[in-house]
């Protein structure tokens, strides 16, 4: 059989490609591919998980030196009434016991107007080597960065200054020892930096040691910002360690990957060889649908539609095979075995020795090849049924691809009384520009335009457009979708009289439609009392 060939073909690569070898080996690189991918995504999730450590760890820190600085104006203002700035036994006492009781504050100092210093805890090494940070933070208050060069950290230093002299709070180092020592020796830091000298980084000694660029950076009170720093080191920890979960998290990826991709290849290959066992068991049957005359109520013919009627199931709807059988090619035998079971029917209700049509639904590649259509007018031929009682529906579902060779195909069809309808018009790709490229006389209008008469739904204009261009174009036009008398009439008054829809019948099995067929009466209409299906 002509069709044959073409899905055998692509049935055998199919299987060739789902069982080999090479499927196996595909498969286990595609695995490992996605593993090693996972993997290599571990220096940036450790660089975040890092960063929410560190920043949850260091969270309470941060809060506590906000509210610090905020209150520094209030807390140097009364601080410095309690202070006589002349670095005496009682400002020594005072020094040592502020920063005692508070555990934020590392050391305060004094410079008295005669430039004497003095400071709690005189032997600490911290280095007044300060950089201004935020000058005249306050009328009397300026911040500072200082450095500690015995343990390499900087701190915030606030000063007061009046004329009695100055006085200077150092802070605790905002990422304190434990942070900075918590996941590996020395290898977190802070800096306090501002918007008014972002030059002011870290320790210059440590800026070697530690990566460039912040792993984060937490913004203070008045443009005031704490970058912390990680040792490269520690990223390389913890990216080893994210290391393996990330690869077995990849590898059951790609596996989950490959299991669903397998499950729906082998879905799409069972789909086709069970089409494949309908056509060797001929499960495919045509069922009929009429179309009538409503001008006189008389059967114009009917449009044959495909069903599956597979052993022990219900009967399948075109709409769960006829997508994927247009894709494969099959569809191709399933029209030809229609036939093939059409004709054997219509013989018997002798329907050649009517005027009426059977409307047959075809893809364009049916049209755009000569051999197709030659070896589809066999099948017909081999019946009593005249030629001129053929159509064939087109939609336009899928596009022509070789417009030059359907139009051949369609004249030669038309010389021969087969005429060719546009299924769903208006619906689809290029429909309108078809009729005039492929010299198409008939239109069957959609139901989804039929479905709004009644309603003043835009697609009703739609529908009138339609319809205005039809009998401007002198075109046989046939409306679907007739549910309704109302639809019916509307219909009619436009000068559609061909009509096919629920109202007049579904689609039925050829005995149903052999007993519709004797039983529609020219006028007065007939109302259909029959079992449909
Ligand atoms: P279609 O060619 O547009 O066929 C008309 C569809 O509308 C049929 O659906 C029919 O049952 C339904 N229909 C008819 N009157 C009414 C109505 O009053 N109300 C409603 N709601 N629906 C109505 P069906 O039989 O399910 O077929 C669906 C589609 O499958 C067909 O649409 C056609 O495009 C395709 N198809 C069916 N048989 C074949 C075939 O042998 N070959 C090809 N290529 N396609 C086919
Ligand atoms: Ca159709
Ligand atoms: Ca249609």
């Amino acid at each position: 059989m002509f069709s044959s060939k073409r899905y055998r073909y692509s049935f055998f690569r199919e299987i060739t490609f789902f069982t080999g070898i090479k499927r196996h080996l595909a498969c286990v690189a595609f695995v490992l591919g996605i593993a090693l991918l996972s993997s290599l995504t571990s220096s940036f999730f450790s660089r975040l998980q890092l960063t929410y450590i560190i920043s949850s760890d260091s969270d309470d820190l941060l809060n506590l030196h906000s509210m610090k600085i905020n209150r520094f104006p209030d807390l140097l203002a009364s601080l410095s009434q309690n202070f006589r700035f002349d670095c005496g036994i009682s400002d020594i006492n005072l020094l040592e016991s502020v920063t005692y009781n508070d555990y934020v504050i590392k050391q305060v100092a004094i410079k008295t107007s005669g430039n004497q210093r003095c400071s709690s805890f005189p032997r600490t090494n911290i280095k007044l080597q300060v950089i201004p940070l935020v000058e005249n933070y306050d009328e009397n208050v300026s911040l500072w960065v200082a450095f500690d060069s015995e343990k390499k950290q900087n701190l915030l230093v606030a000063e007061w200054h009046e004329e009695r002299g100055s006085l200077w709070v150092y802070m605790e180092p905002i990422v304190s020892d434990t942070i900075r020592n918590k996941y590996c020796s020395d290898c977190v830091l802070s800096a306090i930096t501002s918007s008014q000298n972002p030059e002011v980084a870290f320790w210059r000694g440590d800026a070697a040691l530690f990566s460039s660029k912040p792993l984060f950076s937490a913004q203070l009170a008045d443009g005031l910002r704490v970058d912390t720093y990680v040792k490269a080191e520690l990223l390389e920890l913890y990216r080893d360690q994210l290391y393996l979960p990330l690869f077995i998290m990849g590898l059951t990826l790609g596996v989950l990957c490959v299991v669903s991709c397998q499950a729906l290849a082998r879905r799409k290959m069972s789909l086709h060889s069970l089409v494949e066992r309908g056509l060797v068991e001929k499960e495919f049957v045509p069922y009929y649908q009429p179309i009538v005359d409503v001008s006189n109520n008389t059967l114009y013919g009917c449009e044959m539609l495909a069903r599956w009627h597979r052993p022990d199931q219900d009967v399948i709807s075109p709409m769960e095979f006829i997508p994927y059988v247009e894709k494969s090619g099959q569809i191709l035998a399933i029209t030809d075995q229609l036939i093939e079971k059409l004709t054997n029917e219509m013989t018997k209700l002798n329907w050649h020795a009517t005027k009426q049509v059977i409307s047959i639904n075809v893809v364009p590649e049916q049209l755009e090849s000569q051999v197709i259509m030659e070896n589809t007018l066999r099948i017909l031929q081999r019946s009593e049924i005249q030629l001129n009682q053929i159509a064939f529906e087109v939609t336009e579902r899928k596009q022509f691809t070789d417009l030059a060779m359907a139009s051949d195909v369609i004249e030669q069809l038309r010389q021969k009384g087969v005429d060719v309808k546009l299924d769903d018009a208006g619906t689809g790709y290029g429909g309108f520009s078809y009729i005039q490229q492929l010299n198409i006389r008939s239109l069957k209008i959609d139901k989804m335009f039929v479905e709004n008469i009644g309603t003043t739904d835009i697609k009703l204009s739609l529908l009138n457009s339609i319809i205005a261009f039809g009998k401007e174009a002198g075109m046989e036009m046939i409306a679907e979708g007739v549910e309704t008398e109302e639809q019916s009439k509307y219909l009619a008054e436009q000068g559609v009289y061909l009509q096919q829809g629920y109202f007049f019948g579904k689609p039925m099995i050829f005995k149903d439609f052999a007993y519709y067929c004797k039983s529609i009466q020219p006028k007065p209409k007939f109302e259909p009392t029959m079992r449909l299906v």
